[in-house]
C-alpha cells in the first residue's frame, strides 16, 4: 500500500518539503492539486538571526518566509498556509508587545489555521483569548484541551473545514500535556484529554459526517520520543483516516516528511519544519 504513493523531492524551496502524489482517488471528481505550506515554533522570530549567529547566521525572518510563500502562491492555484503552535516567546518582541506583531505577521502572510503550543499560554489564557479576539484573522484548532472553564472557551475550534477548488479539507489540532510545561496559573482550568482518542473522534467526524477529501492534523505533540510518550509518529500509527500530520514542539528539521503506516495500513505523511521560521514546509497533494 505505501508504495502506491510516490515521493519526489522538490528543490525549488528550502529543505523540509516534498511532492506527494497519491494515485488513489478520493472524493474529488477530477485532478486537482493542493500545496500545503507549514511552519511551527516561530517563537517570535520576526527578524532573521544576526549575521554573526553561530548556528543560523542571517537566516530566517518574515521577509524570507513571505518571499517563499508568495512564490508558492504564484506557482500553485491552491495553497494552504498552516502553523503548528508556539508562535510566541523567544525575542523581546513578545515581551514588549505581547504577541500582537506575531499575529499581525500571520494575518499579513495569510495563515488559515494554527493550533495551540505550550508557549502560546505564556501570558495566560485571558491574554491569549483577548489576542485571538482582537488580532487573529485565522482559525485556532485543538480537540484535546477542555477549555470550557477558561477565557478561551469558544475561541478554539475542535475542527475546521476549508474548501480549495473542489477539495474539502478537514483540519483538527492537538496539544501537548501541559503538566510540567505550562505553569499551572497560566493554564488554569485547562483539562488535558487523551490526544489519540480526541483526534480519532474529530477525524471520524471529518471523514464520515463531513465527507472531507483530505484530513490534516495540526499537532504540537512533538515528532518522536525515545520512550512511549505520545508523539506525531505514535498518533499516525494509532489512528486511522488521517492523511497528513503537521507537527511542532520538538523543533525537528527533516530532509523530507516521513511516511508512517496507520492503524488501517494506510500511509500518513508526518512533517515538521524546524523552528523560528528557518524553513517553510511544503507538501503537494495531487488528486487524480
Ligand atoms: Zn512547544
Amino acid at each position: 500500500m505505501p508504495t502506491r504513493r510516490q515521493f519526489l523531492r522538490n528543490s525549488a524551496f528550502l529543505a523540509g518539503g516534498l511532492l506527494f502524489l497519491p494515485d488513489e482517488i478520493r472524493a474529488a471528481p477530477a485532478e486537482q492539486s493542493l500545496m500545503i505550506l507549514h511552519t511551527n515554533d516561530f517563537h517570535s522570530r520576526l527578524e532573521s538571526f544576526p549575521d554573526n549567529h553561530p548556528k543560523y547566521p542571517g537566516q530566517g525572518g518574515i521577509a524570507r518566509l513571505k518571499t517563499l510563500i508568495d512564490k508558492a502562491r504564484k506557482q500553485h492555484d491552491h495553497c494552504l498556509l498552516l502553523d503548528c503552535g508556539d508562535v510566541f516567546q523567544g525575542t523581546p518582541y513578545f515581551n514588549r508587545f505581547g504577541g500582537v506583531p506575531e499575529y499581525k505577521w500571520m494575518n499579513m502572510a495569510g495563515y488559515e489555521a494554527t493550533t495551540l503550543g505550550n508557549h502560546d499560554f505564556d501570558m495566560g489564557t485571558e491574554h491569549l483569548s483577548d489576542l485571538i479576539r482582537n488580532h487573529a484573522a485565522f482559525v485556532f484548532v485543538n480537540c484535546n484541551y477542555g477549555l470550557e472553564n477558561t477565557p478561551l472557551n469558544g475561541r478554539i475550534l475542535p475542527r475546521h473545514i476549508i474548501k480549495k477548488g473542489r477539495l474539502k479539507i478537514g483540519i483538527t489540532g492537538v496539544g501537548v500535556n501541559p503538566d510540567g510545561l505550562i505553569p499551572a496559573d497560566l493554564c488554569k482550568g485547562v483539562i488535558y484529554h487523551d490526544p489519540i482518542k480526541s483526534v480519532q473522534e474529530q477525524v471520524d467526524l471529518l471523514r464520515k459526517k463531513e465527507k472531507c477529501d483530505v484530513v490534516i492534523v495540526l499537532s504540537h505533540l512533538g515528532f518522536e520520543y525515545p520512550g512511549n510518550q505520545v508523539s506525531d509518529r505514535v498518533l499516525a500509527a494509532e489512528t486511522h483516516g488521517i492523511d497528513v500530520i503537521l507537527g511542532g514542539h520538538t523543533h525537528t528539521f527533516l530532509e523530507a516528511p516521513v511516511s508512517v503506516i496507520s492503524k488501517n495500513k494506510k500511509p500518513v505523511v508526518v512533517s515538521q519544519a524546524g523552528w523560528a521560521g528557518l524553513q517553510l514546509g511544503h507538501i503537494k497533494l495531487t488528486f487524480k
